[in-house]
Formats: C-alpha cells, structure tokens, sequence
C-alpha cells in the first residue's frame, strides 16, 4: 500500500503572508487518512513556514540543495541547513533545474545522493520535452533519467526515492498530461524498476506533474500506477491545494 503524497512546489513565489494563510488553512482543515502533503517554498520563507505549519498537518520540502554539505559556493544551500528546518523533502532535477541552469544527469545524482546522507527524501523529477514526446521519446528519455540514478544507488538506497514524472510541455502551461498518457508512462517506469527489484516497484511512489488542478486531481490521482502530484501553480491557492489534497 503506497501512502498518496501531495506535494506543492510554489517555485520562485509566495510571501509570509502566504506562509501565514497555509497555516491558517489547514491548522482548521480535514485533510483524508493516510495523505502526506508536502509544501516547497523558496529557502527565505523555510523558518516562517515551520512555524507556520507546527499545527498543521504540513511537512516542508526544499526545491533544491547543493551536493555539497558546506563550503565555498556563495549563494549555495546545503541538504545539512535544511535538515536544521526539519526538511524532510527535496526536489531534484525539476525540469526548470534541468533547463534553465542545465543540471546535468550526473548532477542530478550528486545532489540525491546528498538529500539521501542527510535523511531527506529526494522527490526525482523526470520527463520529456514536447519534441521529444512529438518524436516518439518519451519512455527512453524519461527511462535514461531514472534509469541513470537507480542504477548509480545501493538497492536499499531506491527505497528512498519518490520519482515525480512531470511532462515539460505540462509544466505551468495549463496543458495537462490525459489520465491514460499519464498512466501510461507511470506503468513503464514502475516496470522498469521491476528490472531491478520487484517489491521496489511495487513500493516506489510515483507523482504526475504538470498543470495538475483541483478540477483534474481526482481523475488523475485516481490512475492505478499514479500515487499522488507535484503541484505548481495550483499550490499557492489554500483553496485549491486543499481540494487536490482532498482528493488523494
Ligand atoms: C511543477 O512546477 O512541478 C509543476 C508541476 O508546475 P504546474 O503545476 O504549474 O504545471
């Protein structure tokens, strides 16, 4: 039985006021049984939100960290400064990352790696460009990106990973993957980490990501393979995180 994980990446927004409505929100909210719901707010807002959220049935994510656990890197953060403000999740290789500051595989590795030594959970983002999904890509693309950090981890190591699937051309579009190529692409990844371990693909939690909504949430959620989402836009709403919540 996989537990559904709501996860809501606010990226480069928010404010304490936004900090402050959450915690409202859902200090008074119901959520369902058995939902682990995850909030990712940029590094400034993580000791508000902790604070914030101390009667909440929120967990805090971080939207990245460095490889490192200290150093010389102006203008780094390091997975050992966030365990400090009981981040229990990180993001890893988001396609904005992957993008926009060309993380590289390798990279995406070293810093999963560094969330796994400080007993954070990476949540590994992967997922194809609309070229690549036009061209037929989209299994090898997103299986070279699972595939490259699986077969790099110890096999315990897999246990701790939540893979997100977040098709690029999904991501902040309003475009939303359809229920069945969602599923699609969610069944191939758990397939493929049956190469490795059957009980693993069983237990692996799988997120989609993309434009995912509090109109659309239940019937992708409602997928066999799909066991919860990464939210972006629809994450700096109380009311609608709380609706897609609600529908885990
Ligand atoms: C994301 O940033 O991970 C995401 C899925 O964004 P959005 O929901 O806005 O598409």
């Amino acid at each position: 039985m996989r537990t559904p994980l709501i996860a809501g990446n606010w990226k480069m927004n928010g404010s304490t006021a936004l900090i402050d409505a959450f915690g409202d929100a859902f200090a008074a909210a119901k959520l369902p049984d058995g939902v682990d719901v995850v909030v990712i707010p940029p590094f400034p807002y993580l000791e508000a939100a902790r604070n914030a959220f101390a009667n909440t049935p929120l967990q805090l994510g971080a939207q990245t960290l460095n490889p490192q656990h200290s150093g010389a890197h102006t203008g780094e953060v390091s997975g050992r400064m966030l365990k400090e403000f009981d981040v229990a999740y990180v993001l890893v290789g988001h396609s904005e990352r992957r993008q926009l500051y060309r993380e590289s595989d390798e990279e995406v590795f070293d810093r999963l790696i560094a969330a796994l030594e400080v007993g954070m959970i990476p949540i590994l983002c992967v997922g194809e460009s609309l070229e690549e999904r036009d061209a037929g890509n989209t299994m090898e693309v997103v299986l070279r990106q699972v595939g490259y950090v699986m077969a790099r981890l110890e096999p315990v190591q897999r246990y701790q990973v939540v893979v997100a699937y977040e098709p690029v051309w999904a991501i902040g579009t309003g475009r939303t993957a359809t229920p069945e190529q969602a599923q699609d692409v969610m069944a191939g990844i758990r397939s493929y980490q049956a190469s490795f371990d059957k009980t693993l693909a069983e237990q692996l939690k799988l997120l989609y990501g993309g434009s995912m909504n509090a109109n659309n949430a239940a019937e992708l959620l409602a997928q066999p393979d799909i066991d919860g989402g990464l939210v972006g836009g629809a994450s700096l709403k109380t009311d609608d995180f709380y609706a897609i919540c609600q529908s885990a």
